[in-house]
């Protein structure tokens, strides 16, 4: 049995600026309105696989940390980033940023892409979704406009 939340309707968003540097249109800074859609399967314990309300929680708890930043990876073989006191000084293909650390979010990815994106927010949640009844698969897609999205899956 599956159970799925688009996230689009469940109010699993966020909206952050980023950018990709292996893209040239990507390359310059720009934002979206993303949001977040779920799967989750696995056998229903007492006819229930896992309760709507606690899987969206799950996911607003590890995406509100992004919403209103700029999506900057930690470390990465693309771009450079040096924390200098309060300021984030980024740069890629000649390009250089100084944003307040309080407008960043550092990436545990290499890139913002929302392919890397979905898979870092279902290392953040898997732990905890699996503890939940008797679920076997779990999927974290990352929307960055209406339909055109990335998915990142893990089965147990
Ligand atoms: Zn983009």
């Amino acid at each position: 049995m599956k159970l799925m939340i688009d996230g689009s309707l469940g109010h699993m968003d966020f909206s952050a600026a980023h950018f990709i540097p292996t893209i040239e249109k990507c390359a310059h800074l720009h934002g979206h309105n993303y949001y977040v859609s779920v799967e989750v399967e696995g056998d229903p314990v007492e006819g229930v696989l896992m309760d709507y309300g606690i899987l969206k929680s799950l996911i607003r708890k590890a995406i509100e940390p992004l919403d209103h930043r700029i999506l900057v990876p930690e470390h990465s073989g693309f771009s450079t980033c040096k924390i200098d006191g309060d300021v984030c000084l980024v740069a890629y293909a000649g390009k250089k940023f100084q944003f307040p650390i309080s407008d960043v979010y550092l990436l545990d990815r290499e890139m913002s892409s929302s392919e890397l994106l979905s898979r870092s927010i279902l290392e953040k949640t898997e732990k905890e979704i699996f503890r939940h009844g008797n679920i076997k698969r779990f999927a974290v897609c990352v929307y960055e406009s209406p339909g055109q999205g990335a998915c990142s899956e893990v089965s147990r």
